[in-house]
């Protein structure tokens, strides 16, 4: 099944579909075209699904968990027998091609069903004949979701699931870019969860705004860029909401002397170049060791010679799109940069202005300064610096000199090596020969300016959570 051409998409509130006076176009990256309009949502809008939210929020917390956790299950079964269509309409709408839009999408359904399994056991702490002291988590109220562009499905899904199974309920405003498979999601599960629990807007970042400071908000769950993670922290702070920020990231990858290039090359290549390297825990910087520095450049230039760039909507596409202008045009001042100092281009480096779509060539430079805007910065596209190093101290103190840490990965035949290295840097998740790999139960959060709190596993559910101690004084004749 493609994408349906006639489809009107609407904002959810209270469970029913809602348009607007103002209405917005996206667009189909790969050819620059546009595919539909959406409505943005007014602060009145936004009013009224945060009414919905709080209304439904008392019933909704009070229900057994076990209810909660079966309904956000049959939310994943819902979102796979739409499985078909969501693949397409992301293909379409975020650029990505078939295996991608695959994994997010059947990710997606596998996160539901895990998250659905969570609970946050009530602890006894003290139970004896004079007295019960009991620590127990009790839902915030309602969540905003703040969602980027680049998984537009998963980074949604990884806040809703969590929110619905904790007791909370959830408005969740998509990125302008991407909003298409959201408020699809979102209206396809309304008979499954009462009126108000799951609501979706589609507006600019204006909204984002509103949803930040909005006194009726718990708590907002978002994922974008650090700046915009600033602005969110700072607003939220008027009404002390809780505040889960996932943020950018300047992930290195560090190579070992004893790896064999032609290995390496095609996983070092996809850790930084998956999703058309629009992803936060993509390898942006790549450190290579002397030793096999050109042999590993040389091999990851043959390889990217082979990597197929088109229309995701094209069966044998691997890499997509820049999924929007305004990036693409963020991701050439990294190319026009790079030319105006004078790096080398290993591979790459001339952007076709005349081509149908937002698309740039997969490019390497080679060993541009440290101080480089392409290395210190996150330029979220497919342009990567390799970086030569020899001493294992300085290797881990220049893959450390950041303000971020999301992400980071470590590439060799000595295991001990690898995990002495890898447990040296300041990053949320490292991984030590392979890349990219989530789970429900596996924390995932960035250090320094990478972030705030978590997603996944106990410790993200607990997120969607107040503290409670209870304590119960049994002794006879205390009061009466
Ligand atoms: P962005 O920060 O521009 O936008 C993210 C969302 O925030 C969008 O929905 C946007 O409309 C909204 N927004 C914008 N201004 C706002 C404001 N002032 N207040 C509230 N909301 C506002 O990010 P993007 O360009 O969509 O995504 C790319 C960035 O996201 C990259 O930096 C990437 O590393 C990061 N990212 C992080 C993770 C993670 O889990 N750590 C995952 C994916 C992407």
């Amino acid at each position: 099944m493609s994408a349906p051409t006639d489809v009107k998409y609407a904002n959810i509130i209270n469970g029913e579909r809602v348009g607007s006076d103002a209405t917005a176009p996206v667009y189909n990256p790969a050819t620059g075209q546009v595919i539909a309009d959406v409505p943005v949502a007014s602060p009145e809008d936004l009013d009224r699904a945060v009414e919905a939210a709080r209304a439904a929020f008392p019933a909704w917390s009070a229900r057994p968990i076990a209810e909660r956790q079966a309904i956000v299950s049959a939310i994943g079964d819902r979102l796979e027998e739409h499985a078909e269509e969501f693949m397409a309409l992301l293909t379409s709408e975020q650029g990505k091609p078939r295996a991608m839009a695959e994994w997010e999408v059947y990710g997606s359904i596998a996160w539901f069903r895990e998250i659905a399994k969570q609970e946050l056991p009530e602890e006894v702490l003290e139970d004896t004949p004079e007295r019960k002291v009991m620590s127990r988590h009790t839902p915030l109220g309602v969540v905003g979701a703040i969602v980027p562009w680049n998984f537009p499905i998963l980074l949604a899904v990884w806040k809703i699931a969590p929110a619905l199974v904790s007791g909370c309920t959830i408005i969740v405003k998509p990125s302008p870019f991407t909003p298409l498979c959201d408020l699809r999601l979102t209206e396809i599960v309304q008979d499954l969860v009462p009126a108000g629990v799951f609501s979706a807007l589609s507006g600019d970042d204006e909204l984002g705004k509103w949803m930040t400071s909005h006194p009726g908000i718990a708590k907002i769950a978002f994922t974008g860029s650090t700046e915009t993670g600033r602005h969110v922290m700072a607003s939220a702070a008027h009404t002390l909401k809780r505040v889960t920020l996932e943020l950018g990231g300047n992930d290195p990858a560090i190579v070992l002397p004893d790896v064999d290039p032609k290995k390496v090359a095609p996983q070092i290549f996809w850790a930084a170049f998956q999703n058309n390297a629009q992803f936060c825990n993509a390898a942006k910087r790549v450190y290579i060791h002397d030793d096999v520095y050109d042999a590993v450049r040389d091999e990851l230039v043959e390889y990217a010679k082979t990597v197929v760039v088109g229309d995701g909507a094209n069966a044998d596409t691997q890499l997509g799109p820049i999924q929007n202008k305004p990036q693409l045009e963020k991701v050439t001042e990294y190319f026009d940069d790079c030319k105006a100092n004078g790096y080398t281009f290993a591979l790459g480096g001339e952007i076709d202005n005349e081509a149908e779509g937002w698309f740039v060539p997969v490019t390497l430079v080679d060993n541009p300064p440290e101080k480089s805007r392409l290395v210190a910065e996150e330029p979220f596209g497919p342009i990567l610096p390799l970086l030569k190093w020899n001493d294992e101290a300085d290797v881990i103190a220049r893959a450390n000199d950041t303000v971020w840490g999301l992400g980071a990965t470590v590439w060799g035949d000595d295991l001990e090596a690898v995990e002495r290295i890898g447990r040296q840097i300041e990053a949320g998740t490292v991984w030590l020969n392979e890349v990219h790999q989530y789970s429900p139960h596996q924390v995932f959060g960035g250090h320094k300016q990478s972030g705030i709190g978590a997603e996944n596993s106990l410790h993200g559910l607990a997120e969607y959570t107040n503290h409670q101690t209870v304590c119960l004084n049994r002794v006879e004749g205390t009061v009466a």
